[in-house]
């Protein structure tokens, strides 16, 4: 089998303190490979000294490429610029952080060497604060009934990604991007490795719980308009329920005359009717809101400066590779 060219592509916001050990940790594991291997570090409008350690780095290691964003973008941004600047066979995606354990890289590649487009590195939720792997089990449960592409807890970003699914995955140009269910819905041959879940050793995590719950409503809007749909059913059935209510109380009222306790049935079908209202404008509102950004048709990021500053080379970029 001929000698592959992999990328490690690594989203790096505030992680001064874990730039170092994670390329010795992907010099450790590439040395008894026969491949050839970039890392581009994707600098996220950090604010610490990553990009200086990062910058050191070029000139220490000649693997070593990086983007630097001209303010924080997110994350979905920062993978997104990883894919387009990677020239690999196959392309890795890793947090900076050595959470994704670099021991599991030998076996991904193995999956691609054995065909698969996507193999995906799994965790469990060993060490999570019991609440949040409660709810994020919750979730899951319920997101998949809602949406029409599969997602799995603890299949996040960390998964190798072959030529073929980086091209398929450019191909989406949304501006509200759901890696999670950007994979899914590529499809491929999926090859899944498990490993236990690692805590962060520097820095910390900088997804707050507001973070977390509208990364959550993404999730479920990015993917398809049932929410809409649910809004068109739950309007129609406190209009039957409604519709009946008035019918029973005029015939009561035809046969008994007006009587005046009312006070509880009348606040009570207005405050449900206003909340089915509330929500129902809510949903179509995330949706009218989507469709506005994606109108402007704005990048998905700008960059301030790459290695090519400090390499004199230009980093190639997939639509002027293919251009
Ligand atoms: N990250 C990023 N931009 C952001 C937030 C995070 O590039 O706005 C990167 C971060 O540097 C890390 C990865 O995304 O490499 C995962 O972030 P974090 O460890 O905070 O998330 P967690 O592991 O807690 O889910
Ligand atoms: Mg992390």
């Amino acid at each position: 089998m001929k000698n592959l060219l992999i990328s490690f592509v690594i989203p790096s916001y505030n992680e001064e303190g874990n730039i170092q050990p994670m390329i010795e940790a992907l010099s450790r594991t590439m040395t008894f490979s026969r491949n050839l291997y970039e890392i581009i570090f994707v600098d996220d409008g950090s604010t610490d000294g990553t990009m200086d350690e990062v910058r050191e780095a070029v000139l220490l290691y000649p693997e070593v490429e990086y983007i630097s964003f001209t303010r924080n973008f997110g994350k979905e941004a920062a993978l997104l610029a990883g894919l387009e600047y990677a020239k690999g066979d196959a392309v890795i995606l890793m947090d900076g952080d050595l959470q994704h354990p670099p021991d599991l890289i030998p076996q991904l590649i193995r999956g691609y060497e054995e065909g698969y487009d996507q193999v995906i590195a799994k965790r469990n939720r060993k060490g999570d604060a019991k609440l949040r792997s409660a709810l994020s089990r919750l979730y899951y449960w319920g997101v998949n009934k809602a949406v029409d592409v599969e997602l799995r807890d603890g299949e996040g970003d960390f998964r190798l990604l072959s030529r073929r699914a980086v091209d398929s995955l450019l191909q989406l140009s949304e501006g509200n991007r759901f890696s999670k269910g950007l994979y899914s819905w590529i499809g491929l041959e999926q090859k899944t490795i498990c490993y236990d879940n690692v805590t962060r050793q520097h820095g910390e995590t900088k997804w707050s719980f507001k973070q977390l719950l509208n990364y959550a409503v993404d999730g479920v809007v990015s993917f398809n308009t049932k929410p809409l749909r649910l809004c068109f059913y739950a309007g129609l059935v406190s209009l039957i329920l409604a519709v009946a209510y008035i019918a029973v109380t005029l015939v009561d009222i035809i046969r008994h005359g007006v009587d005046v306790p009312g006070y509880f049935t009348i606040i009570s079908a207005v405050l449900f009717l206003g909340g089915v209202q509330l929500l129902s404008l809510g949903i179509i509102g995330e949706y009218v809101g989507r469709i506005y950004n994606e109108t402007k048709k704005r990048p998905h990021y700008l960059i301030r400066r790459t290695s090519a500053e400090v390499k004199g080379k230009p980093l190639s970029h997939a639509k002027i590779r293919s251009s």
